[in-house]
């Protein structure tokens, strides 16, 4: 058996990541530019990565905290703004001067939360995402006032989020985009699995420069088979829609027997299935990933398992991304098989966007 090795992913996740950042960081289109991609789901992921990492933990508030502080600069910028508005305005228009008034405050009252109250709990992750609503409605009582979104930029001033554009003021940046990603284990799939607008852009440089069995193996986390059953107790005590569809290799004895315990004491309801030393072909030993009941979980120990089929596991969890809960799926695999050298159909250039992030692929080291 072959086991996975922490150089062997290092070198993947290295790979991947330089090719990101050269790639994004030339991209004039720069996705974390263009205002946030996080959603309710993704805020729940956001906080479960920071229960799993004390460093997600801690760069999340110290990040956040600092969001504050831009956004206070941005709101002095909003004030200084609206006081020549209502100056010259304000006589004739006071249902507007009222509305402005009243979006500064909720500006102010969100700058407080982030500046003072913020915990990296789900509640918290969630308010966040009020920040788009917040900003949204403050341009918009900004664009009631003749040239109000032309003057805000130069009133605003240079250091504030306020930059003009060819169609108004221009989106901020995503919230959670602080010298990089603040959550980028946890990113929303939007993020992680490229949905790239640029031409030619990041999929077909991955594409160009990657195998197929890298790319799968970047997205593997690393792990001990202790540190991998106690976040699953983490995730497991957070309820049942923090669960991720898992991938686990190499864990070795009775680790699958010690999860699905974990996963009966959770969630109730446990099916297993040991394909004892055989290769899981995914297409056809797995049942239609779509219809799982979500009061059941399944665990399934086989010998190997490929990067087709975990692509194609990905595939199908992706289709699968409307229903409420995902399913409650856990794939023990002896082995990453890495000798058929095939590629999924869907690994291509043309494509869009990849998918492996609806899966957590963990490897036992
Ligand atoms: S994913 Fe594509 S569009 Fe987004 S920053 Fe990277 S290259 Fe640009
Ligand atoms: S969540 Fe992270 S990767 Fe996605 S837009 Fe925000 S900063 Fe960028």
């Amino acid at each position: 058996m072959q086991r996975l090795t922490r150089d062997e992913i290092g070198r993947a996740t290295a790979k991947l990541q330089s090719i990101i950042d050269e790639v994004c960081g030339s991209c004039e289109l720069n996705c974390c530019l263009q205002g946030t991609m996080v959603g309710s789901d993704d805020a729940r992921r956001a906080a479960k990565a920071a229960r799993l990492s004390p460093e997600v933990r801690a760069r999340l508030v110290e990040g956040l905290h600092k969001r504050g502080a831009e956004l206070r600069r941005d709101l002095e910028g909003l004030r200084r703004t609206a006081q020549l508005l209502e100056m010259r305005f304000g006589a004739d228009r006071p249902r507007e001067v009222a509305a402005l008034l009243s979006a500064l405050e909720k500006w102010r009252e969100f700058c407080d939360f982030l500046e003072r109250d913020f915990r990296p709990e789900p509640e918290d992750l969630i308010r966040c995402l009020v920040f788009s609503g917040v900003r949204a409605t403050a341009l918009r009582a900004m664009r009631a006032f003749p040239g109000g979104e032309r003057v805000l930029p130069t009133l605003a001033g240079a250091n504030t989020s306020f930059q003009a554009g060819r169609r108004g003021v221009k989106a901020d940046r995503c919230l959670f985009h602080v010298d990089g990603c603040l959550i980028p284990t946890a990113k929303p799939h939007k993020c992680a699995d490229f949905y790239c607008a640029s031409d030619p852009g990041l999929v077909h440089e991955v594409v160009d420069r990657m195998t197929f069995d890298e790319f799968t193996l970047a997205h593997v986390t690393p792990s001990t088979r202790e540190g991998f059953l106690e976040d699953l107790q983490t995730e497991l005590a957070l309820g049942r829609e923090f669960f991720e569809p898992k991938v686990v290799m190499g864990g070795d004895g009775d680790l699958p027997e010690a999860a699905a315990d974990l996963l009966r004491e959770a969630l109730g309801r446990v099916r297993t299935e040991w394909i004892e030393g055989g290769h899981l072909d995914v297409a056809v030993d797995l049942p239609d990933i779509k219809r799982a009941p979500d009061d059941e979980a399944l665990v399934i120990h086989c010998g190997s398992i490929d990067a087709i089929g975990i692509y194609e596991l990905a595939v199908d969890l992706v289709r699968a991304r409307g229903a409420a809960l995902r399913p409650a799926l856990l794939i023990f695999a002896d082995e990453l098989n890495r000798q058929s050298g095939l590629e999924h159909p869907l690994w291509t250039r043309r494509e869009m966007s990849q998918p492996l992030s609806s899966l957590n692929l963990v490897a036992i080291v």
